[in-house]
């Protein structure tokens, strides 16, 4: 079986353990490769390349490391149908959405930075009767940069570029849960010539190889996406040697449904904010709340809809619904079906483990799922649950519908349907989330800060937000 090593000073090396862990492909319940099971030496040996390159990396100027990213992107879009076909085999997400979302957004992420870098102003000055500030924002020094397996290259990069045009060195580990398309980003690095060290790329587990990095002395920052309670232990960790923190984390999403919405295109786009990557985005709607007057009528086209998608052999082309990513997941998801029965919940459709016959029939795939009849207060609507599984609830007024949609401890996005831009702005500003979407979900101008607020996050991603977060201020005055 292939074995992915590390990414280290420009090269692939095995990990000081000589220790390997199973690359599943969830679609068959199968190993197909092995991943580096790194631990604390090998972050050592890739923080020492990522220090020993960065004097050279942070004297370039932002339009040569621009360069640099562009040959990345470049790189990465040659290689689209395969590193599509990686992402999918790894993740169990359908290959029509790696193929539109995943490493197209990948690509972007590059991209973007590459030329957003070059318009930022890492130099201004501010002037007034008494003194010229200078105010110069330099790179940290070496950087980490933590993800998780539900958008692996596709939030990889997004913490990789913006950290590398400020001029920073990098550190980055994926998730072992979904390594390959990281892994393999090594080899576009070095088709582009990227200077060895400048980007290291360390497999293994969280509480191995995630915790050296993490408690490491001389990394300056941590820009972490993943679960609530393993950002909250970062935190912890960090606190002492005040490291820069960035933590994207969890969310329990609610999609405000009014009556006077448009009711033909909000329907699409909900099923999909719904189900898109199996509900595996930390941005999917998991609780849908839907206004009086119109919530049978929603819930009957809703449950259709759903019950239609289809679901099978990530691989295939048609497939718009493919597998859960880890056996682990597929379990939690299963158990959450069961609390959710246990709490008086109405399965309306799916709510079982999903049989696919052929080359899948041991993958771990679970029937996209609607459930009402429950309160907001219950286990099932207050947890995440990260996958395909979404409850219906009804509101009577405008101050119902926020009220339910702020009853939770998460922050991170909102969908809000109507075609009444006033109704639009007064909720959009009275719910609690990083991110609201009006009249559509997912789209992103990559400028915009994004992430979430109470407990979804830490500060924000994208354009400014990321620069300022990879850099240092320093204000140099001087008297006139
Ligand atoms: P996770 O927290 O288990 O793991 C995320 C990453 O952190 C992995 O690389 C993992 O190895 C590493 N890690 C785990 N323990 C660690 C430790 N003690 N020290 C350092 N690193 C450690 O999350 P996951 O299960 O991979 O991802 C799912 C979660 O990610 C969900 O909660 C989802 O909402 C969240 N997510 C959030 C966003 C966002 O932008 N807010 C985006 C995607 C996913």
């Amino acid at each position: 079986m292939e074995k992915l090593f590390n990414f280290i000073n420009g090269n692939f090396v095995p990990p000081n353990s000589s220790k390997y862990m199973d690359v599943f492909e969830p679609a068959t319940g199968q190993p197909y490769a092995r991943v580096s099971d790194s631990n604390s030496a090998d972050v050592e040996t890739a923080y020492e390349s990522a220090q020993n390159a960065f004097e050279n990396w942070s004297g370039l100027s932002v339009e040569e490391r621009a360069v640099y990213l562009i040959k990345i992107a470049d790189g990465l879009e040659s290689r689209l149908e395969e590193f599509s076909e990686y992402e999918s085999r790894d993740t169990g997400k359908p290959i029509s959405l790696a193929k539109s979302v995943d490493i197209p957004r990948a690509v972007s992420n590059f991209r973007f930075f590459a030329e957003y870098g070059q318009s930022y102003n890492f130099e201004s000055e501010l002037i007034n009767s008494q003194s010229i500030n200078k105010i110069r924002r330099s790179p940290l020094g070496v950087v980490a940069c933590i993800s998780p397996w539900n958008l692996p290259l596709y939030l990889f990069s997004w913490k990789i570029a913006p950290a590398l045009i400020a001029g920073n060195t990098v550190v980055a580990k994926p998730s072992e849960i979904t390594p390959y398309t990281a892994y393999k980003l090594g080899e576009i690095c070095k088709d582009a010539g990227l200077p060895p060290g400048v980007l290291n790329i360390i497999h293994g587990q969280g509480n191995t190889a995630g915790d050296a990095l993490v408690s490491h002395p001389k990394i300056k920052a941590i820009s972490f996406t993943g679960g609530t309670a393993t950002g909250k232990l970062i935190a912890e960790k960090t606190a002492s040697s005040f490291k820069k923190l960035s933590l994207e984390m969890g969310g329990k999403n609610p999609a405000v449904i009014f009556a006077n919405c448009d009711f033909d295109k909000m329907m699409g786009i909900v099923v999909r904010s719904s189900f898109s990557n199996q509900g595996q985005i930390c941005l999917c709607s998991s609780r849908i709340l839907v206004e009086e007057s119109i919530y049978e009528k929603f819930k009957a086209e809703f449950v259709l809809r759903v019950s239609e998608l289809n679901v099978g052999d990530p691989s295939k082309i048609e497939t718009q619904f493919g597998a859960l990513s880890s056996h682990g997941h597929f379990k939690k998801v299963l158990s959450y079906i069961e609390i959710a029965k246990q709490e008086g919940g109405n399965i309306l459709t799916g709510g079982n483990a999903k049989k696919i016959n052929g080359r899948c029939e041991s993958g771990w795939f679970v029937e996209p799922t609607v459930i009402d009849g429950l309160d907001n207060s219950c286990r099932t609507n207050q947890e995440e649950i990260f996958g395909p599984l979404v409850t219906l609830q009804s509101f009577q007024s405008e101050e119902h519908a926020v009220q339910i949609a702020n009853e939770t401890e998460y922050g991170l996005s909102a969908t809000i349907w109507t075609e009444e831009d006033e109704k639009a702005n007064r909720v959009s500003s009275k719910i609690d989330a990083g991110v609201i979407w009006v009249n559509c979900w997912l789209v992103r101008d990559l400028r915009t800060p994004f992430g979430g607020m109470k407990q979804s996050g830490l500060g924000r991603e994208g354009g400014d937000e990321a620069l300022r977060f990879f850099t240092e201020p320093k204000n140099i005055c001087t008297i006139r």
